[in-house]
């Protein structure tokens, strides 16, 4: 009896433990649920892409489908970054969340392009001369400046790689041609052409050169330069690059016995003449460049004006170059600027005139044959030099200058230093005429009425003209 109910109890018991053992298994591998496979937290999105994630899905063991997830929160799908979001997977109504983080990333290298027309590079360092190579990423635009650069020499191939923000790095490497035939650009310290009094000490200042391929390179100097012997002389300066090119230059390099100052002179005076019609107006600076060049240009780019400027050794390159670019007559008026040393004799004047044409071809590239003596050709500071003004001023015809006086004077170099005052001088003398104004752009108190000046022109039917050769006959009557 006993061991009949000892067998009921363990069968019972069995039966008990597997229908719990089959529901428990039912509910967990049977009913269907959401399973979450790899989900860390953390999903990657290439900027450009749909998100699409394949690890967490709803079913059961046997069968389950994958989910996309809505993601709550803020983040930008087309900016690289790490956002902080909530991923939320429904299926029927059913709801799972997982906080979790999103990855935008940028995972696509730049693309390395090469020009149109051939790659040419320095033969011995690669350098590009023409044509080149561009990178383009999809995602941070221009990267053409990241670009590095190695020229292998023996296989004739120019290696390239660039990464973007993001590292993603691509290689090319791109077949060139290894060409030089420029060569080195000599440039002089000092003037082109030097004059010198017979006897005097001569220190040539030397040149330096920069090459396209090579960057400065040695300049090599022949100097025959006999100060004891008058002549004209050429100091050869030469430069020569890694691939042979060479380029040489001269300095011209007087040396003369200056002739007694009463040989030369003839004393018949020059008279009067500035005068012309048309309502034309010729703006003339002197004295200049200085720091209120640069104004004065921009109110005559404002307006559209030409006009003239007597430059002088003062000032910078930089003004004298914008001048000859902005379309401004550059004219000589002295290098030093000295009565006492330009009026000393004509072989004084010539050298000094010499110097500043010298300066101005040097900046602009052109000779400037247009003159304006320092204090005009009517000046009494040079009457102790016997008849020198009229000697200078034919001399300068025979050399093919010409020289411009004025028939309107700002009043600026010493009447007055008002800027009303200066507009007033130059407006009420206006008439139906032509007029040669006289100003100074190294008086800044001149510099700001020419805004006025020009609107009053303009106002009253005048136009602004800048000096050439043939514009007028303006010379006031020498004194000696
Ligand atoms: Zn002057």
């Amino acid at each position: 009896m006993f061991k009949k109910k000892g067998i009921l109890i363990c069968v019972i018991s069995l039966v008990v433990l597997l229908s719990t053992g089959l529901i428990f298994f039912i509910y967990t591998c049977c009913l269907p649920r959401f399973y979450v496979k790899n989900f860390n937290g953390v999903v990657s999105k290439v900027y450009s892409d749909e998100l699409d994630i394949k690890n967490v899905c709803y079913g059961n063991i046997f069968k389950c489908r994958n989910i996309n997830p809505e993601i709550n929160g803020e983040y930008e799908a087309d900016k690289v970054g790490t956002y902080d979001v909530e991923y939320v997977f429904k299926y029927k109504n059913h709801t799972y969340t997982k906080t979790g983080i999103l990855n935008v990333v940028d995972n696509e290298g730049p693309v390395l392009t090469k020009s149109e027309e051939d790659i040419e590079v320095c033969p011995n360092n690669g350098k590009i001369l023409k044509g080149g190579v561009t990178a383009i990423d999809s995602y941070d635009g221009d990267l053409t400046d990241k670009i590095v650069f190695y020229y292998d020499k023996e296989t004739n191939k120019l290696h390239t790689s660039v990464s973007d923000f993001s590292s993603n790095k691509t290689e090319y490497s791109f077949d060139v041609v290894a060409s030089d035939t420029e060569p080195p650009v000599i440039t002089l310290n000092g003037d082109s052409s030097v004059s010198l009094t017979n006897g005097s000490n001569y220190g040539d200042q030397g040149a330096s050169a920069i090459d396209n391929c090579d960057g400065g390179v040695e300049v090599s100097v022949q100097n025959p330069v006999d100060t004891k012997k008058d002549g004209t002389y050429s100091v050869v300066y030469t430069a020569k690059d890694s691939s042979g090119n060479v380029s040489e230059v001269k300095r011209t390099v007087k040396v003369y016995t200056p002739q007694p100052a009463s040989v030369s002179y003839t004393c018949n005076k020059v008279g009067y003449s500035c005068k012309g019609s048309g309502k034309v107006i010729y703006l003339t600076f002197d004295d200049g460049p200085s720091g209120y060049t640069a104004e004065l240009l921009d109110v005559l780019k404002k307006y559209g004006v030409k006009a003239t400027f007597f430059v002088t050794g003062n000032g910078s390159d930089v003004s004298i170059k914008r001048e000859y670019d902005e379309g401004h007559t550059v004219a000589l008026h002295t290098y030093s600027h000295n009565y006492s040393s330009v009026y000393a004799s004509v072989d004084a004047y010539f050298y000094d005139l010499q110097r500043i044409s010298d300066r101005v071809e040097r900046i602009t590239g052109q000779k400037s044959y247009i003159v304006r003596f320092p204090g005009g050709s009517s000046n009494t500071v040079s009457r102790s030099t016997k008849c020198i003004m009229s000697t200078l001023a034919r001399e300068l015809e025979n050399r093919g200058y010409v020289y411009y006086d004025w028939n309107i004077s700002s009043g600026d170099a010493g009447a007055t230093t008002d800027t009303n005052q200066v507009y007033n001088n130059v407006v009420r003398n206006l008439g139906s005429g032509r007029y040669v104004v006289l100003q100074h752009d190294s008086k800044g108190y001149s510099v700001k009425a020419v805004e006025r000046i020009i609107q009053y022109g303009l106002n009253n039917g005048y136009t602004f003209e800048r000096l050439s050769k043939d514009s007028m006959v303006c010379h006031h009557a020498t004194a000696n």
